[in-house]
């Protein structure tokens, strides 16, 4: 009997240290298993503290930002990432121009821009169109703008190159207002010659890129100005300051465009005729030159009338 409970208490012991043994296996198992699923804290940056590089590009106040401060409103705005070409840092939306008098020039809407074009827009009202307008006993106060940052190709043409506009480094301007509630428009041919031909040719001196009336059927009715960085600095400078004439011509020449290319929709009829010439606005027939030329036609005109009764003219 002794024997038999021996061996039974010896089987019993057996399976103890099995079952222990498979418990201890198991255990030891998931420790491991757990130990690699826990994520090892990430590698720590090789940088050094306070490197400029480090710091977030969109709480750095930028040179441009600084130097914008003194002479614009404005408000930061995020980088621009895409999609596609349509990338941009730096960028502001600009609210106002302030003027060293400190009144302030608003744009409506407000641009947004990189911060150097935004910078050279507001250098341009400051330096060049306000005092030209200041000139003419008139006050500048606002600027009626188009597009800015745009994100699509040139003249929203579909295989064309990505717009300065997509870059945020583009600005479309269609009038100046004035205090009086006056506006000036760029290509308005009833707009005195000479001031548009100064606001021309300022603009001219600092974007490398000005289409206006002229350049294309895109900019009959605003200026688009942007800093394009080309080779050799290449400037274009698009913009024929046109009088009335010369504006019904051109629009007359874009209906009969419109209506050969598409004979349906275009009559005839709608061609707009030209404005009357403003008397005030003038300048070409207000210069002594002018006029002296228009006098000694009609002198030359009327000796020679009686010659010319009944020829065709
Ligand atoms: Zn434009």
């Amino acid at each position: 009997m002794q024997d038999t409970s021996a061996g039974a208490a010896s089987a019993i012991r057996l399976i103890y240290v099995k079952v222990f043994g498979v418990i201890a296996f198991l255990l030891v198992t998931t420790v491991a298993v757990t130990a690699e699923m826990i994520p090892l804290p990430r590698s720590r940056p090789v940088g050094i503290p306070g490197d400029p590089s480090t710091i977030n590009a969109e709480t750095a106040v930028s040179p441009c930002r600084s130097r914008l401060a003194e002479i614009a409103d404005f408000k930061p705005l995020p980088s621009i990432t895409g999609p596609g070409d349509c990338i941009a840092a730096d960028v502001v939306a600009l609210d106002a121009v302030l003027l060293p008098d400190r009144h302030r020039i608003v744009l409506s809407p407000a641009a947004t821009l990189r911060c150097p074009m935004a910078e050279a827009v507001t250098h341009w009202i400051r330096a060049d169109v306000a005092p030209t307008i200041a000139a003419l006993g008139k006050s500048l106060r606002g600027l009626e703008t188009l597009d800015s940052f745009d994100c699509r190709r040139r003249n929203g043409v579909t295989d064309a190159k990505i717009s300065e506009h997509g870059r945020a480094n583009a600005l479309d301007v269609s009038a100046f207002k004035l205090a009086n509630g006056a506006a000036i428009g760029l290509t308005d041919a009833s707009v005195a010659e000479s001031l548009r031909e100064k606001l021309r040719q300022s603009a001219c001196s600092r974007f490398s890129t000005v289409l206006g009336n002229g350049a294309d059927s895109y900019h009959d009715s605003h200026v688009h100005l942007d800093l394009l960085e080309r080779s050799n600095h290449y400037r274009i400078c698009q913009w024929d300051v046109l009088d009335v004439a010369e504006t019904a011509a051109l629009a007359a020449k874009k209906a009969a465009a419109a209506a050969a290319s598409n004979p349906a929709v275009v009559n005839v009829s709608d061609i707009p005729l030209p404005r009357p010439r403003p008397v005030v606005l003038s300048d070409r027939s207000r210069h002594p030159s002018v006029r002296l030329r228009e006098a000694g036609r009609q002198t030359l005109f009327s000796l020679f009338a009686p010659l010319l009764k009944g020829v065709p003219r």
